[in-house]
């Protein structure tokens, strides 16, 4: 469920017409519902009740300042892949004591300012990775907690894109050579195993692949715990998926429901990463047609947003449903319609070969599901600035960042003097 109906004919966001952000704000821009985003945080949370658990939202997904603080305000931590998130979520107000760190790629600063920040634990993902966390808090005289990621080679059903727990994939360590790996790591001597983790994929529709890899998860932490390493987390990962357009993904109680016989009588805190679950429909994309255009045997919709602002489409083929604002047209006859961008691509696209009801140029729409992985992917490609973010609260419009003027394009450029 989320806050974004028709009421007397017009698509609103809460208390809020579409219409009204379009005109005060301007379009493109991304809007958030707080209540919805606020709803979802406890829905995921509560499911899992008062088993001790941290949900460490996936920032990821969406990272504006605003956004975190109000997952922080909820009592969510985060989980971050970067030293810019760190920064982002420590800005927020997010306390250290939930931030988990993960990611292929960690490098010495920011496993220092990790360190530093005295976050909860990293997401290790392979043993170089082990040997240089070692070597900084080494560095620093700490001792640095630490989740292995393991990759339990399981086919999470998704777009491979976005599918992490597989073999060939290049996230976590090879389940059988899981053990191994924790030997390494309880030699060094500023590393302190705490967890394991794993995570398999992104918008998952079924329960069944989050049981089978935590099952996988369950059996290394028998043989670890036999061996005389206790594990104290068990990290799910993320990846609950959402209901885009016809899926019917489980509900955060069904996940709950799964998994919680399978480590209630563990002394272990669980640690939850969704992202998209959270954000996903809490968020969406309005634009405005700025032209309409009959190619040979095709419409198109040519709108103010592109490829840059939302590239899911372009990227993943990702399938995203489109309202007019006005419910009015949603009885215009359908026609058959690409949705595109002024971007100088062919693989701009917010929506291919799409039935809907026709539109003209003036007409506004809301691009639906576009809380995750929305403007957190946006670019400056074709020097379009940013567009802005608003965030619906009680009524009011709150502008949660910016649209881009064209100096922030040009920002720490330089023409060196030889040019000048
Ligand atoms: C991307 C990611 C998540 C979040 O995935 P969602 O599908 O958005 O819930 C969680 N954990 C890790 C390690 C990730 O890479």
């Amino acid at each position: 469920m989320h806050d974004f109906q028709y009421r007397q004919g017009e698509l609103y966001c809460e208390d809020v017409p579409l219409s009204r952000i379009a005109k005060e704000v301007g379009t493109p821009c991304y809007v958030y519902s707080h209540h919805t985003l606020v709803r979802h945080f406890r829905v995921y949370d509560g499911a899992f009740g008062n088993l001790p658990h941290i949900v460490a939202f996936a920032m990821k997904a969406n990272s504006n300042l605003a956004v975190l603080r109000l997952m922080a305000k909820e009592g969510s931590g985060v989980d971050i892949v970067s030293g810019g998130e760190l920064f982002r979520a420590l800005k927020a107000g997010v306390p250290a004591s939930k931030i988990v760190f993960a990611g292929v790629g960690k490098k010495p600063d920011e496993i220092r300012d990790a360190l530093k920040a005295e976050i909860l634990m990293f997401n290790v993902e392979s043993s170089a990775e082990l040997r240089a966390i070692n070597d900084v808090a080494a560095s620093m005289d700490v001792k640095s907690r630490v989740a292995l990621r393991i990759n339990p080679d399981i086919d999470p059903q998704t777009h491979p894109y976005i599918s992490t727990g597989l073999k060939k994939s290049k996230f976590g360590i090879a389940a059988d050579r899981a053990l191994e790996e924790f030997k390494v790591a309880e030699a060094f001597s500023h590393i302190e195993v705490v967890g394991l983790h794993a995570h398999i994929g992104s918008q998952l529709t079924e329960v069944s692949p989050f049981v089978e890899a935590l099952k996988k998860v369950l059996t290394m932490v028998q043989t670890l715990t036999e061996q005389g390493i206790p594990i104290r987390y068990i990290n799910i990962g993320g990846g609950l998926g959402i209901t885009y357009s016809n899926e019917t993904p489980p509900e955060p109680k069904d996940l709950a429901d799964a998994i919680a016989p399978l480590v209630r009588d563990l002394k272990c805190v669980l640690i939850m990463e969704p992202g998209r679950v959270i954000v996903g429909n809490a968020g969406v994309l309005l634009t405005k047609v700025l032209y309409t255009k009959d190619g040979e045997g095709k419409r198109f919709l040519i709108v103010d947003a592109a490829m840059n602002d939302l590239i899911r489409p372009s990227l993943y083929d990702a399938y995203h449903d489109i309202r007019p604002l006005y419910e009015s047209v949603t009885h215009a006859p359908k026609k058959t319609v690409d949705v595109v961008g002024p971007v100088c691509e062919s693989g701009d696209f917010l929506a291919k070969d799409r039935v809907m009801p026709d539109m003209n140029a003036g007409d506004l729409m809301a691009v639906m599901s576009a809380g995750a992985y929305g403007f957190v992917m946006s670019s400056n490609y074709n020097s379009r600035p940013r567009v802005a973010e608003v965030l619906v609260h009680e009524g009011q419009i709150h502008v949660i960042r910016s649209r881009e003027t064209n100096d922030d394009l040009v920002r720490g450029e330089q023409i060196p003097a030889f040019l000048l």
